[in-house]
């Protein structure tokens, strides 16, 4: 009991997704000693639901990986995994025979009708109906917390992720992209291969004309445009990528690793996805983005100020359409803007 209350005053401790796992991890297996364990943050989608192995305890001991950032090598499609799929289907407890001695059991934590995570684990069958009641109660209280953490850091009209967590996410993304050049990450650099030699890309998203909505239809009706912008652009983008309400009506997009082509392909789908979606009372709204590559040496600031030229290019060129900073700069469009830090361009 006393070992139970301490671990969950250790998790109740944590205000990060990633750290919480961790202490979610030891409270696990120091209370209910599995012989194997996943944590599974889970990525629901219009065609298909995703899940990451964010933490666990595997043959080679604990693991813990970037809970905010999906790893492609550690994700995989719901259905792969029968088990998994069946709770994400049952929405509750499943359980599968491993062999005499041990069985399987799978639990979801749920929000809104979703899975938001699974939780793994392999148990020895001598596990007593009180341990199973202490377990599940951790287990509420895990996404109870999580809940509460997220709830802190979305954005209360759209749902999505606030101004407040952008930095924090851009700098774990940059710091990421910095230590795996000084390291010559060879994980990193097969990743980014593996995804057609690509980088992480920052789009600004920015309602064209969004004045006039508010002007004709008064601001409630503009609040829900941006509640259904926010749907288009959850249902347009992947699982992996990060989108956030950056302030009254621009989103920022961070796009997983890939190439220009495909970041441009990327954002124009989402451009005709907001084109072709009738905004109830408001009819047809559009778009206007600008995007550029993320840079080892940049602060978001950097970053921020290259996709926004490309945004205004967008904006004096007629709007409702996708330019890319580093495009222009190459065509003549735009002046590169001085380059202090990262001269040399490292990926
Ligand atoms: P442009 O195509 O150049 O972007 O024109 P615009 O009218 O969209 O641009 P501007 O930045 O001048 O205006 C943005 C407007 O967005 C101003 C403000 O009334 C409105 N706005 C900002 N935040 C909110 C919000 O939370 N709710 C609503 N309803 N309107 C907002
Ligand atoms: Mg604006
Ligand atoms: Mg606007």
């Amino acid at each position: 009991m006393l070992e139970l209350i301490s671990h969950v005053v250790r998790i109740s401790a944590r205000r990060d997704r990633t750290e919480i796992n961790s202490a979610m991890v030891d409270a696990l297996v120091d209370l209910f000693h599995p012989e194997r364990l996943t944590i599974y943050r889970c990525y629901a989608g219009k065609r298909k639901t995703v899940v990451f192995a964010c933490a666990g305890h595997g043959p080679q001991g604990p693991f813990l990986r970037n809970a905010y950032l999906p790893d492609n090598r550690f994700c995989q499609t719901v259905d792969q995994d029968p088990l998994l799929n069946r709770c994400r289907k049952e929405l509750s407890a499943v359980l599968d025979v491993i062999d005499a001695q041990s069985h399987r059991i799978v639990f979801p934590v749920i929000r809104r009708d979703e899975p938001m995570y699974f939780i793994d684990l392999q148990l020895r069958d001598d596990f007593s109906a009180d341990q199973r009641v202490s377990l599940m109660g951790l287990i509420e209280y895990f996404g109870n917390h999580i809940s509460l953490l997220d709830y802190g850091e979305a954005d209360t009209l759209t749902g999505l992720a606030s101004r407040k967590t952008f930095d924090k996410h851009l700098f774990e993304l940059l710091g990421q992209a910095a230590s795996d050049e000084l390291l010559g990450n060879a994980a990193a650099h097969r990743r980014r291969n593996a995804s057609d030699g690509g980088n992480h890309w920052l789009a600004v998203c920015d309602i064209d004309h969004f004045k006039r909505v508010n002007d004709t239809f008064g601001h409630l009706i503009g609040d829900e445009v941006l509640i259904l912008l926010s749907q288009v652009m959850r249902q347009s983008f992947r699982f992996d990528d990060q989108l956030f309400r950056f302030g009254g009506e621009e989103f920022i997009a961070l796009l997983q690793p890939t190439n220009q082509a495909s970041a441009q392909a990327t954002l124009e789908r989402f451009r005709k996805d907001v084109e072709n979606t009738v905004f109830s009372r408001v009819g047809h709204v559009t778009v206007s983005v600008g995007f550029s590559r993320l840079m080892p040496n940049d602060t978001p600031t950097d970053v921020i100020d290259r996709a926004d030229e490309a945004l205004y290019y967008a904006k004096r060129n007629g709007r409702n359409r996708v330019d890319c900073y580093e495009h222009l700069v190459t065509e003549g469009q735009l002046t590169a803007k001085e380059i202090s830090k990262g001269e040399v361009e490292l990926f």
